[in-house]
């Protein structure tokens, strides 16, 4: 099989009216199966995406819990966007960069300006950047994105550069492979053709299967650790949802790693969006089932949630599955230095600083990370499934999430957050298992007291 036909749409829309007909029992079989934690069939996602009874939901959201908590513990890896660019040829009527929206000021950042904005990332503590621009081959083209990651690696304590831009071609892939980004990241916005091709009018990116084969390019390029998603509310999220998991069943079997994230971004406002109103919009309950089908039906992949969201909803995803959140985000070209709104892509919802949104994660009684370390040693594709699949990354993560968590609180924390912070670390040090590594994460942690950096396992 490949990329053109995996998402048979007559196939897809028969699963889901089959998934209609399971009973409350079977329903429940399938929830207590997946805390198994070895992921679900396809007709079993689409069962659990058709339900509506909240009794069931809570036991759904209780698994989700479960395995989020037996996979991943109680940690968070922080992250935050860098938009280098918001000129853009393409015409996606949902999006405040498209070129059609003439009240938007363009601007691409150089080199320096990156880096500058890197500078202010890191100056908030983070350690992990997604850069993103729009899609204009005379600006944004391969050369300005592998100059501006090339520029932050140099110059910023930026530890790991992810990327969310138009799909490449294999050649320009290899070029993102050899400056050393993190996670390749794509989303397909919707998989239904119909919908996708009356929201992306013009452009290159107007061409459904060369976006949906772009993971494709960059496997075949070397690069082993990609992100994709939809943009829910562009069409029903169920088909939507399905869709992403029949694309990340297929890139698993085909290349043995299905992708390293997925996102989960809802469609928002945007000054200068064609939209009226969103297409097919969907609650917070829909957001939280979403969610919860994902981590249950793909538990090794990551969840990944964005400031697209309120704080309030935020804070009750990442009980539910979620494993990386951004935070303190500008979605404009050089936001950090200078936040025009009218520079923006959309609304950002969650305006937290990055010192607050570490404050509520401790208070929920997750563990803040700034880790880098899987891709600096190599641990990505292949290699980081199967640690993953066989709960050894444990050994490395915890640790790691304490150790970039006390950097954080020695460097840049207020004087509150470090309090919370280093009870936390108290207790999330004794959760280490292994008594050697346990032992050496507090020596580390007493180096980085005095000023050690970037130390990881
Ligand atoms: N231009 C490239 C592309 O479209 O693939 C990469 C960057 S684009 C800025 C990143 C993502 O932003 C898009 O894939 C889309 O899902 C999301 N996006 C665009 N408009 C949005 C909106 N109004 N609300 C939420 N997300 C939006
Ligand atoms: Fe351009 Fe991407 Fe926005 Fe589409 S979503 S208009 S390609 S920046």
């Amino acid at each position: 099989m490949s990329t053109f036909n995996i998402i048979n749409e007559e196939k897809i829309n028969k699963t889901l009216e089959e998934a209609k007909n399971l009973s409350k029992e079977e329903i429940l079989n399938i929830i207590e199966k997946s805390k198994d934690c070895f992921g679900l069939e396809v007709d079993e996602a689409a069962a659990l995406l058709q339900v509506e009874d909240d009794e069931i939901l809570e036991k759904m959201f209780e698994s989700a819990k479960y395995i989020k908590e037996k996979i991943y513990g109680n940690r968070i890896v922080m992250f935050a966007p860098l938009y280098t660019s918001n000129e853009c040829t393409n015409n996606c009527l949902y999006c405040g960069f498209r070129v059609t929206n003439k009240e938007l000021h363009r601007r691409t950042l150089c080199p320096s300006e990156v880096v500058e904005e890197a500078k202010a990332i890191e100056k908030q503590g983070h350690k992990r950047i997604l850069l993103v621009c729009g899609e204009d081959p005379r600006v944004t083209n391969i050369d300005h994105i592998v100059g501006s990651v090339d520029a932050i690696y140099k110059n910023v304590d930026i530890r790991r550069i992810n990327v969310n831009c138009a799909p490449l071609s294999v050649e320009d892939f290899k070029k993102l492979k050899n400056i050393g980004i993190g996670t390749y990241q794509i989303f397909q916005e919707t998989y239904h053709r119909e919908t996708y091709k009356k929201m992306h009018v013009s452009g290159a990116k107007s061409d459904y299967d060369y976006r949906l084969t772009a993971i494709e390019r960059a496997f075949e390029a070397g690069i082993d650790d990609v992100g994709i998603g939809v943009l829910l509310g562009l069409y029903d999220y169920k088909f939507d949802v399905l869709s992403t998991l029949i694309h990340s069943d297929y890139l698993d079997k085909k290349y043995s790693v299905g992708p390293h994230t997925i996102s989960i971004p809802r469609l928002r406002p945007a000054i200068g969006s064609a939209l009226e109103e969103i297409p097919y919009p969907l609650s917070d309950k829909d957001l939280k089932k979403v969610v919860t089908v994902y981590r249950l039906a793909v538990p090794y992949t990551g969840i990944i949630l964005s400031t697209r969201e309120s704080a309030a909803l935020r804070d009750e995803l990442l009980e539910l599955g979620v494993s990386q959140m951004s935070a303190g985000s500008k979605t404009n070209p050089g936001g950090y230095e200078e936040d025009d709104k009218s520079a923006d892509q959309f609304v950002t919802s969650d305006e937290r600083s990055l010192d607050e949104i570490l404050k509520v994660v401790c208070k929920q009684g997750h563990l803040p990370s700034f880790c880098t370390a899987c891709y600096r040693n190599n641990r990505t594709g292949e290699a980081f499934m199967e640690l993953a699949k066989d709960a050894h990354i444990h050994e490395f993560c915890q640790p790691n999430a304490i150790l970039t968590f006390k950097e954080n609180l020695v460097n840049v924390a207020s004087e509150e957050t470090r309090k919370m912070g280093e009870e936390m670390l108290k207790v999330e040090i004794e959760k280490i298992d292994d008594e050697k590594i346990k032992e050496e994460t507090i020596k580390r942690l007493k180096r980085i007291e005095k000023g050690e950096k970037d130390l990881y396992f």
